[in-house]
């Protein structure tokens, strides 16, 4: 698989990993760490925020639930891509409950002269979240499912697009890797 450039992130690749880490990443207040859509009003802000403003769109409770089990699901798989996760078990669990509810979320081909992608069968939140499934299939189609990832620092938790060369990346930013290298160095010299 060709490796992706830091400086070449593809115009479509990007929007792919945006739109997942824009859900991922959803936040309940500014300042605090990455937390779940967590209740209708944060879910509704999202489909705002990734154009999915439909009319009549209406989130129900099933939704925020639906969207809390979606986005710890991603963030589980993402922690596995930086090196940290939990448990072998809560990997394959988290696959499992992604291979159970891709059938909620269909996705049709679109295709045209110069391609072909996937498309929500669906509109509204369905449409939303099929919109994630189809993001997840584009990133992994070209190599770049295993780049998102969420950051290592124990404080910070959010999820970022690893553009390094090597596919190394462990923080979301600098300011997050220098604060984990200070810790270690600190530790170290504290038991050395
Ligand atoms: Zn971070």
């Amino acid at each position: 698989m060709e490796p992706i450039a830091a400086e070449a992130c593809p115009p479509s690749l990007c929007e792919s990993s945006d739109l997942i880490l824009s859900f991922v990443n959803t936040r309940d207040v500014d300042s605090g760490p990455p937390g779940p859509p967590g209740n209708r009003a944060g879910l509704a802000e999202w489909l705002a925020r990734v154009g999915r403003p439909d009319r009549d769109l209406v989130v129900t409770n099933a939704d925020t639930v639906a969207a809390d089990e979606l986005r710890s699901t991603f963030v589980t798989i993402f922690r596995a891509h930086a090196g940290c996760a939990d448990s072998d078990t809560s990997v394959s669990e988290a696959e499992a409950y992604l291979h159970r509810i891709a059938e909620r979320y269909p996705l049709t081909a679109k295709i045209s002269s110069d391609g072909c992608t996937l498309v929500p069968a669906q509109t509204g939140v369905p449409g939303a979240f099929g919109a994630l499934f189809a993001a997840a299939a584009d990133l992994a189609g070209r190599g770049g499912w295993s780049r998102l990832k969420v950051c290592k620092n124990p404080t910070c938790h959010t999820g970022f697009f690893d553009k390094t060369r090597n596919s190394s990346g462990l923080y979301c930013s600098t300011a997050c890797g220098s604060q984990m290298s200070m810790r270690a160095y600190r530790s170290r010299r504290k038991n050395g």
